[in-house]
């Protein structure tokens, strides 16, 4: 039987782990703090951040919401972003994307302090773990790893592919994966034979978008699969991955609903604790 890794018990694990660094932080007078800043109304972006501010309670971080109509300027809004980096209490910043179409992403993404990135989305942070020298890995790739670190699958030495390529998933995580040392193949749209370099991987993660994507003629056998795909198909959550088939064939696998996305929002409470840290100069306290 292969072994389904279940990504709420490691998320768990983790929170455990952040509960103590929190202990120690606030044992010397600073309580970490997020601040999410939202423009519109989407409910599902608002019902995300709302999560998002759950678990910082929850963990006993500090949390704050920054609430923008959907008109606001560019201008006004990187002057937000500009506030919160000159505040001295505030940790970490994440702009809940998508933005409206009026603003430009990219800009305000350069906007944000690289020291108070906690998405790890600001060039200067794509620049350091794209040149090995990583300072934060975006939530998703952080999460991917804490799976594999936590489930002791090793990665140096092991052939990684990565099915999809964007900036928020595929492209940070064959350069985490690089970093430790896997020799990585990255897939994309405009991959022939997506097969020929599935079959070669021991490692095999699969974020694009589309329901059933990989099944088992994909997959090695005994390979490790982490499925970070979110699909809905008559009304329920499915991944990239044929779980059923797969699961015969892969030596691990994650599940979806249950596998990378519990991990997602704990490690954006990670990334605040190690900005939080870092910045401070304090490293020793918030291990
Ligand atoms: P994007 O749409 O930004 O990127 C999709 C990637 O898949 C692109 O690189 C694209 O290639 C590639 N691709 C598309 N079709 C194929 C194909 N047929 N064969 C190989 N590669 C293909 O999506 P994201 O990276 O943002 O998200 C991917 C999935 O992960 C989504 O389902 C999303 O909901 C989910 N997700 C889950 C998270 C979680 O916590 N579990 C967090 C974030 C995302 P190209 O670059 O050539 O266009």
């Amino acid at each position: 039987m292969p072994r389904v890794l279940d990504g709420k018990v490691i998320a768990e694990q983790v929170r455990e782990n952040l509960k103590d660094r929190i202990e120690n932080l606030r044992s010397i007078g600073i309580q970490p703090k997020l601040v999410v800043v939202l423009v519109g109304d989407d409910a599902a972006s608002a019902s995300y951040v709302r999560s998002k501010q759950r678990m910082a309670d929850k963990l006993g971080m500090a949390g704050d919401v920054r609430f923008l109509p959907v008109t606001v300027t560019q201008g006004e809004l990187i002057r937000e972003v500009e506030q919160l980096n000159a505040d001295p209490t505030v940790d970490g910043i994440l702009v809940q994307f998508p933005l409206p179409s009026h603003i430009d992403t990219e800009a305000v993404l350069a906007a944000v302090d690289p020291d108070k990135d906690v998405d790890g989305f600001h060039p200067y942070n794509v620049g350091r773990y794209a040149t090995g020298s990583p300072v934060i890995w975006p939530c998703t790739t952080a999460g991917i790893y804490e799976i594999l670190k936590r489930s002791d699958i090793s990665i140096a030495g092991k052939t990684a592919v990565i099915v999809g390529r964007s900036q928020i998933v595929g492209w940070p995580t064959g350069q985490l994966l690089l970093t430790h040392n896997a020799t990585v193949i990255q897939c994309h749209s405009k991959t022939e034979d997506l097969r020929k370099f599935t079959l070669q991987a021991d490692i095999l993660v699969v974020a694009v978008g589309q329901a059933g994507l990989i099944g088992a003629d994909d997959v090695r056998s005994g390979a490790t699969v982490i499925d970070v795909g979110i699909n809905r198909v008559d009304g329920r959550l499915v991944g990239d991955v044929d779980f059923e088939s797969v699961q015969e064939k892969a030596g691990a696998i994650t599940p979806v609903p249950g596998g990378v996305g519990p991990l997602t929002v704990t490690m954006l409470m990670h990334n605040t604790i190690e900005l939080a840290t870092r910045r401070r100069g304090l490293e020793k306290w918030g291990r």
